[in-house]
């Protein structure tokens, strides 16, 4: 008889557009746990920010921000016909909107702000109360969920993730160049390092994946590895 496995929570940190998530939505799929794309909640905080012309440039309208967020509705719901998990904000679907890099460029500024991240930790949380959960982000390991099972910790060259990116933004129709994309990478990988609260770092128990040079597939087998040895 198989032996019963135990229900965990594992969190994927790692810097920007390096396929963080990707693996983690695979191997929430392989193990039939939920997938939580944390990024796509700051995002939406900075489209909501955006919207309601609370942002310009890093001047951020504070006092206003803070009443928006009191009411703040975010959901991921399955899209029927992709069957791709989109991202909704106060009813609307904002999937394609908060990818762009509009909001690329600003959701650094929105994630460094205390009550910002106060907010969507404890959402998070909240999301992970019965495990069963694979979480990617910035400060998962270290913070939302410092005691989780499995913590992975993914990184990649500048130029590999830029790439990456770029082909994914054009293929979508967006009009980037690779320097813009690049820049936006390397500024957002110095911003989510050197901010004050909860910056971007490895948690000490985490495993390290470069994926520089790794297929999907490969990055895939490694992390399945990893995570059936522990499990069982
Ligand atoms: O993961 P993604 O690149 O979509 O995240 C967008 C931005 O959200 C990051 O550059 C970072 O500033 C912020 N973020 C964060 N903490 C997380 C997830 C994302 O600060 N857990």
């Amino acid at each position: 008889m198989k032996e019963k496995t135990k229900d965990i929570i594992i969190a994927f940190d790692g810097h920007s557009s390096c396929g963080k998530s990707t693996v983690a939505k695979a191997v929430a799929k392989e193990l039939n746990y939920t997938f939580i794309d944390s990024g796509a909640m700051y995002r939406a905080i900075t489209y909501l920010a955006l919207e309601q012309k609370l942002i310009n440039g890093k001047k951020i309208d504070i006092a206003n921000l803070k009443t928006a967020l009191n009411s703040v509705q975010i959901k991921f719901i399955k899209n029927k016909r992709t069957e791709k998990q989109e991202t909704w904000l106060n009813g609307k679907n904002i999937e394609r909107e908060i990818r762009g890099i509009k909001v690329s460029d600003s959701v650094s500024y929105i994630s460094e702000l205390d009550f910002v991240r106060e907010k969507l930790v404890a959402l998070q949380q909240e999301m992970g109360v019965n495990k069963k959960i694979v979480m990617d982000g910035r400060d998962i390991g270290t913070v939302v969920f410092p005691d989780a099972e499995l913590k992975f910790f993914m990184t990649a060259s500048a130029d590999v993730r830029a790439q990456r990116r770029y082909k994914e933004l054009t293929e979508k129709g967006e009009k980037v160049t690779f320097e813009e994309i690049k820049q936006n990478i390397e500024k957002r990988d110095y911003i989510d390092q050197n901010r004050d609260i909860s910056p971007l770092k490895k948690a000490d128990d985490a495993i390290l994946l470069d994926n520089s040079n790794l297929t999907r597939e490969e990055q895939l087998d490694w992390v399945m590895e990893k995570i059936l040895s522990y499990r069982f």
